[in-house]
């Protein structure tokens, strides 16, 4: 259960050991765009529990890892599974392991013409196949959780940006994801909205989801990271403990690169 109290002592929050199986496995996976080589040799396993923080330099390859992890984008070479099974290239299957992975993007994506509510059944009632009740009471208790219970019957316009991204994160989790992808989702976001969003996302991982975050969000990394993925130049150059890399990173181009954003 997500609770909307703010941590009382954020600095006894410490992230979860990285327990389970594993649950996304990405193995020698490469990517191209044509003749521009945008995921090279990437291999990362994400387990039950885990949450892996991916940073790295504006287009480093971060956004296409992620769409390749729920087939938004083939891939060229390798196999990415989920829970043990095999992303296949197309077909019903997809259709089953996607929803097994949720995903926020930096925009919202909401649908303007429908108000929160039904932009949270939307996917239970059409892909789930929920009744329309049961939906209403699903998406009620995670528009709870995500702390705007009270904007249900409002249209996307007319909620703030950070209010329209919880809404974001509690449509994709209305279809029971095994692991949450967000890729950059407070960058769009006005500084004051930003720790609304992250504050759901660490509850969210307190609460056990397996994640794997876009950020560059250095105190979320550090409060909810089990470990941190730096990418450039398509390639992931190290991984590490948040508090390793970010204290005594080993490559020159995460120095550099922390260099220029701590
Ligand atoms: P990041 O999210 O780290 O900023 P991206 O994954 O968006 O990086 O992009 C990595 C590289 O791949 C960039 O050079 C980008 O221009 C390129 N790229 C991404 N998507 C496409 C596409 N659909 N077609 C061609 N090039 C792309
Ligand atoms: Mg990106």
């Amino acid at each position: 259960m997500i609770h909307m109290t703010a941590d009382p002592n954020p600095a006894q929050t410490s992230p979860q050991p990285a327990p389970g199986r594993p649950l996304v496995e990405i193995t020698n996976v490469d990517k191209h765009f044509g003749e521009f080589h945008a995921l090279k040799d990437i291999t990362l396993t994400v387990h039950h529990g885990e949450v892996v923080v991916v940073i790295g330099p504006s287009g480093s390859g971060k956004s296409t890892l992620c769409r390749t992890i729920n087939r938004l984008e083939t891939i060229d070479n390798g196999t990415i599974t989920i829970d043990g099974k095999v992303l296949p290239e197309e077909g019903a299957q997809l259709a089953q392991l996607r929803s097994d992975v949720g995903m926020v993007f930096q925009s919202f994506n909401l649908f303007a013409h429908k108000t929160i509510l039904e932009n949270v059944t939307l996917g239970p009632i059409k892909v789930r196949k929920l009744g329309k009740a049961d939906a209403d009471a699903l998406a009620m208790d995670l528009l709870t959780r995500v702390g705007v219970e009270h904007q249900a019957q409002k249209f996307p316009a007319q909620l703030s940006g950070g209010q329209q991204q919880r809404v974001a994160i509690a449509r994709a989790l209305a279809m029971k994801p095994k692991v949450m992808l967000f890729d950059e989702p407070t960058s769009a976001l006005d500084p004051e909205m930003i720790n609304e969003v992250l504050d759901v996302m660490v509850e969210l991982a307190q609460d056990g989801m397996t994640m794997v975050v876009v950020t560059h969000e250095m105190g979320f990394a550090r409060k909810a990271a089990n470990r941190v993925a730096f990418m450039a130049d398509g390639e992931i150059v190290e991984v590490a403990e948040p508090e390793t890399f970010f204290t005594a990173p080993r490559s020159e181009r995460a120095k550099d690169f922390l260099s220029k954003i701590l």
